[in-house]
């Protein structure tokens, strides 16, 4: 059996920045990921996908970017390339193709059993993906016989799908970003819209998420917001990096000619049924929106920022009346239905009793009841920005100290 302090789970982003903070303590770890470095970015992104977070966001504990153009956004293989570029720096003590069949607890720590060999650690942090696989709805199996369905993860362009119209169910980032480019690409795209986040992509000349970021909104930490079970299941924000700093928003999308419909609620006897709360979700993210940027506009007269545009408000959230509440499947218009129903972490390796009725692991700020047991990277962990690559750094500093009292104390 093998031997080390500390198994890091996963070379992603967060697995990196974890093996940085742990190695800045000197504490001796590995870090064991069952594809190569950044291995999400590799396998499981489309094409035309690029980071709806600016470049500049892109810091990770003790990198910055250093590239000509940090208000750009980097491509999905541009980012793969950068947190493996990070790896070689940082000199993370990685093993790539090592799939963690199972963590349990043993005396003095975990016993991690692997498909290549056994380690003793007496500590453990999982880094293994927020997003690891689809939550696909249970509808899935009563679309009828003949319609092409997939995920986001399978999805690559619209040419790698049967020609003819896609249902496109889920209107957070990735639903809308592949609307999108399915109806460039030719194709009727009924858009399957239930609660959602909007964002502007600039607002008063910055960038949103400048703006957030400055504000101390993506700071918010998890033990200081009124519900945070909530804030923990909120959908990505409905964002896109392209050059020109695009709004992509239910509006744009609308007047490009996109089919906004409500969420899907059901598909009987081969006709899918759509709810009729577009327009209260629609004005409940107006609304949200609305919120942001009073914050924003409270921070920004604060701040005494010179050289402004004034503030704004946008036009609300315009929904076809009356909304379509019916589409027939069997008639073929729609050939291929796209399940954008967002993602879930894959914990079932952890043979650790701490997951609750639902299936979740319990955890306090990525601190686990199993003493030495930890998470990164999990929706709004310590922070609201703690999925995004930018939210790794303090998390993973603030779980390096914590790990080092209770190696300390062991
Ligand atoms: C479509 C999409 C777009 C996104 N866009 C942005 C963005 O613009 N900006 C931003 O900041 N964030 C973005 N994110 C969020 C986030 O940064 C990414 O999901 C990121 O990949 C998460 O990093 P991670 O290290 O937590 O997990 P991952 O990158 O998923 O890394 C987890 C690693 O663990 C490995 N692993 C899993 N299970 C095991 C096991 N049992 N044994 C060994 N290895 C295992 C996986 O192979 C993987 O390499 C996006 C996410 C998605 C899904």
């Amino acid at each position: 059996m093998l031997k080390t302090t500390t198994v890091v789970v996963g070379a992603g982003h967060c697995g990196l920045a974890m093996s940085r903070c742990l190695a800045e303590k000197s504490i001796d770890h590995v870090v064991l990921e069952r594809g190569e470095v950044a291995n999400s970015w590799r396998t499981q992104r489309w094409d035309s996908l690029r980071l709806l977070t600016p470049n500049w966001m892109t810091r990770l504990p003790g990198y910055a970017y250093r590239g000509n153009d940090p208000d750009g956004y980097l491509s999905a293989s541009e980012t793969a390339q950068l947190i493996t570029d990070y790896a070689k720096e940082t000199a993370a003590p990685v093993r790539a193709n090592t799939t963690v069949m199972s963590v349990r607890p043993v005396e003095r720590g975990y016993l991690v059993q692997t498909d290549q060999d056994r380690w003793h650690a007496r500590a453990v942090v999982s880094a293994s993906g927020a997003s690891a696989v689809p939550r696909v709805p249970a509808l899935q199996h009563v679309v009828p016989a003949g319609i092409t369905t997939l995920t986001p993860m399978e999805y690559r362009n619209p040419g790698g799908l049967p020609d003819g119209g896609v249902l496109v169910v889920g209107a957070s980032a990735s639903g809308i970003q592949i609307a999108e480019e399915l109806h460039h690409s030719g194709r009727p795209v009924p858009l399957a819209v239930g609660e959602h986040v909007r964002m502007p992509r600039t607002y008063r000349g910055k960038d949103i998420l400048w703006w957030m970021d400055a504000a101390g909104v993506l700071d918010e930490r998890y033990n200081e917001i009124p519900d945070l079970p909530r804030a923990r299941r909120l959908p990505s924000m409905q964002l896109v990096g392209t050059p020109e700093r695009k709004t992509l928003d239910l509006n744009s999308l609308r007047r490009l000619g996109v089919r906004l419909v409500g969420r899907l609620a059901g598909i009987r006897d081969g006709v899918a049924q759509f709810s009729g709360s577009l327009a209260n979700v629609s004005s409940l993210a107006d609304l949200k929106l609305g919120r942001l940027l009073d914050t924003i506009d409270t921070w920004a007269a604060k701040a005494r920022l010179d050289g402004l545009e004034p503030p704004q408000r946008f036009a609300p959230t315009e929904v076809p009346t009356p909304a379509r509440l019916t589409l027939d499947l069997r008639t073929r218009e729609i050939q291929t239905i796209i399940w954008a129903t967002g993602l879930r972490p894959d914990l079932s390796w952890l043979d650790v009793p701490i997951f609750d009725r639902k299936g979740r692991v319990e955890h306090d700020g990525g601190v686990t009841a199993s003493p030495g047991l930890y998470l990164i990277g999990m929706p709004f962990l310590r922070r609201r920005k703690s999925t995004l690559i930018d939210g790794a750094a303090a998390d993973a500093a603030e779980l390096t100290s914590h790990l080092l009292r209770h190696l300390d104390a062991t």
